[in-house]
């Protein structure tokens, strides 16, 4: 028998969640951010739950947007971060793709290059975030020399925001967007899963979910994704292989960091980091046995983790454990190790066997 860790991939939660993201971008379409392998989730069951759902697709890589054709994909997909190298841009082209244009360097590939037909592509706009895109310096010659590029049909302006889950927000940098698009009628993309659910008004006419679909909230300090309408897409599960019996002044783990205050019942979970369990998580980070709530007990091992049993008598070997999904929200395992859900769904290791749900299938 292999261990018993598991993932399961929810394809009606992603598709409701989807569905959801869409729903509150009003008029505007929603690309489905599927960047790192659908946020660990699998591009090939984002495939399966949202083809023939989503107006279009996000993502970075080129082999993952070939697999979305491959599985005869005909909507329009982004590449967020545009293309790498000359040898790149007769694939875009092929394939159909819209990438981002966001550096001098590209508008050069651009336009050496020569296509065999027509590309739409994204411009960036460095609103604040500092990290990809023209600014109101470089982005009137940059616009200038794309429009004069032959191959270059649509344009659409994008920009990405850097506070809109936190108390700063979007209007800054949407301010900045507007000045430095002033006079300017090309569509607009804007809004990130933050963005569509806090400011929806500034979803401009192509929203960019991607946490949101997964059932993250992205702003859990805000509200939980529960709140939100979102359900988990990826429940990873496990069991108790083992139980310790210790007592007052005796230690759990590496390091010894727990210590037992009285008799503790300890169950050991075969769940470590190197199946993508944060190591992070200190004494506390809830997890679900049989069910019930308990909390972790000490240091995260490699293929081990250790949880309280002593409220759980009928708890023992072979009781289901979930360490984060369906009744336990990753975000709450995620902060209490420091980080995002985001972090966590993407950290899923290649060794986790996973499998998917669908009522429909
Ligand atoms: C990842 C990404 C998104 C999606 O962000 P979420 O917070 O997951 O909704 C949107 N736009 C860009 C440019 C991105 O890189």
């Amino acid at each position: 028998m292999p261990r018993p860790i598991h993932a399961s991939i929810d394809l009606d939660a992603l598709r409701h969640n989807y569905l959801l993201a869409r729903h509150k971008a009003g008029s505007a379409r929603a690309l489905a951010v599927v960047k790192a392998n659908a946020y660990g989730h699998g591009i090939g069951r984002a495939i399966q739950a949202l083809g023939g759902v989503a107006d279009g697709f996000a993502l970075l890589d080129l082999a993952e947007a070939r697999a979305l054709r491959e599985a005869g994909i005909t909507a329009p997909i982004a590449l967020l971060e545009g293309f790498f190298e000359p040898a790149d841009l007769a694939e875009v082209q092929a394939l159909g793709l819209i990438p981002a244009i966001h550096s001098d360097a590209q508008l050069g590939m651009l336009e050496r290059a020569t296509l065999a037909g027509p590309i739409d592509v994204l411009v960036k706009i460095n609103t604040g975030m500092n990290r990809l895109g023209f600014t109101a310096d470089t982005f009137t010659p940059a616009l200038a020399r794309l429009r004069a590029v032959p191959a270059v049909r649509g344009i659409t302006l994008m920009t990405h925001f850097a506070h809109a889950d936190d108390e700063v927000g979007v209007a800054g940098q949407l301010a900045t967007f507007r000045r430095i698009s002033a006079g300017l009628d090309y569509p607009v993309s804007l809004a990130n899963s933050a963005a569509l659910l806090r400011f929806p008004e500034a979803a401009g006419q192509l929203a960019r979910p991607g946490i949101m679909l997964y059932g993250g909230s992205p702003m859990p300090d805000l509200q939980s994704a529960e709140a939100l309408g979102l359900r988990p897409v990826m429940t990873l599960s496990s069991e108790i292989i083992g139980v310790q019996e210790i007592s007052a002044g005796e230690r759990v783990g590496y390091g010894g960091t727990f210590v037992a205050d009285g008799p503790t019942r300890v169950g050991v979970v075969a769940c470590g980091y190197a199946d993508g369990y944060p190591r992070h998580a200190l004494t506390g980070t809830p997890i679900l046995v049989g069910g019930r709530r308990t909390r972790t007990l000490g240091r995260v091992s490699m293929d081990m983790l250790a949880c309280d049993l002593s409220h759980l008598p009928e708890a023992g070997i072979g009781t289901p454990v979930t360490l984060w999904g369906e009744g336990l929200a990753a975000d709450e395992v995620a902060a209490a190790a420091g980080t995002i859900s985001y972090e966590l769904f993407c950290a899923l290791a290649p060794r986790v066997p996973v499998s998917v749900r669908s009522a429909g299938a």
